[in-house]
């Protein structure tokens, strides 16, 4: 495209002024005979796709000569890919006992160890969605039941869910269960047993109504979650594999964000 000089020194100038409040949006351009969304996209630098979308453009042959288009700047096209939108609500992830208290242990397995190993995924991967994530303990260590709460207490609008393996006598009993506190706290429940019960193909236990320490102590909403009985031998064979453990953590984080569509 062939321009005189002086014009194209303020279509720069303009461009320049633009791109100064544009600030995410980036700049704006006028559409000149013969420009295509194609060509203007390619001109700078950005995809067709971010470029219709910040434009709210749904079909690109409708372009008109004069038009003015807002160009998304290429780096705000990347973070917008790259970073997840940030959640205003925290989330609390206690994995239960550690160090001293193991938790339950049969055939040679700790639950402290699977309680670990199921949280550190559902902190990475509600990591990645834009939420705020809390560990009550990151390591096998003890941390008194009193202190977890209290570290809960000390963010507002925040969830705490713990996350647990459960144990019998009774050998033979198996499945996931969900226990809670309150209101909201109730469907936090419900929203993760069900994905448990889907992603895990295991027993639905259902949820529980029950004051443990932890759901009594925190001034938000709370939820235990029992991911699996390791004192069942063909839940334990499942319960110590990696993918279980995937499996666990992306029910509680489908849950959560179940939840968090809704409160
Ligand atoms: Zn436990």
């Amino acid at each position: 495209m062939i321009q005189r000089e002086g014009y194209r020194v303020i279509q720069a100038l303009v461009f320049a002024f633009l791109l100064s409040i544009g600030g995410a949006f980036g700049a704006t351009h006028t559409v000149l005979k013969s420009e295509t969304f194609y060509s203007i996209a390619k001109k700078y630098g950005v995809s067709l796709s971010s470029l219709m979308a910040a434009n709210d453009v749904k079909d690109p042959r409708l372009l008109q000569i004069g038009q003015k288009l807002i160009i998304p700047t290429s780096s705000s096209v990347e973070s917008a890919r790259t970073q997840p939108q940030k959640k205003s609500l925290r989330i609390v992830i206690d994995p239960g006992h550690g160090g001293k208290d193991r938790g339950a242990v049969w055939g040679g397995v700790k639950e402290s160890d699977l309680n670990l190993k199921v949280a550190l995924k559902v902190e990475k991967d509600l990591k990645a969605r834009g939420y705020t994530v809390i560990m009550t303990r990151r390591s096998d260590v003890f941390v008194s039941l009193e202190q977890r709460a209290k570290l809960a207490n000390r963010y507002s609008n925040s969830i705490v869910v713990s996350i647990h393996f459960n144990a019998s006598t009774y050998t033979s009993v198996r499945g996931a269960e969900t226990y809670y506190a309150g209101t909201k706290g109730k469907y936090l429940a419900q929203s993760i047993q069900k994905e448990m019960v889907k992603n895990l193909k295991v027993r639905d236990r259902g949820i529980i109504h029950r004051k443990f320490s932890i759901l009594r102590q925190t001034a938000y909403t709370a939820v235990l979650a029992e991911c699996g009985f390791i004192s069942n031998s063909y839940e334990r064979s499942r319960c110590v594999t990696s993918s279980y453990q995937s499996a666990a953590a992306r029910a509680i984080v489908a849950g959560i964000e179940r939840y968090d569509r809704t409160y």
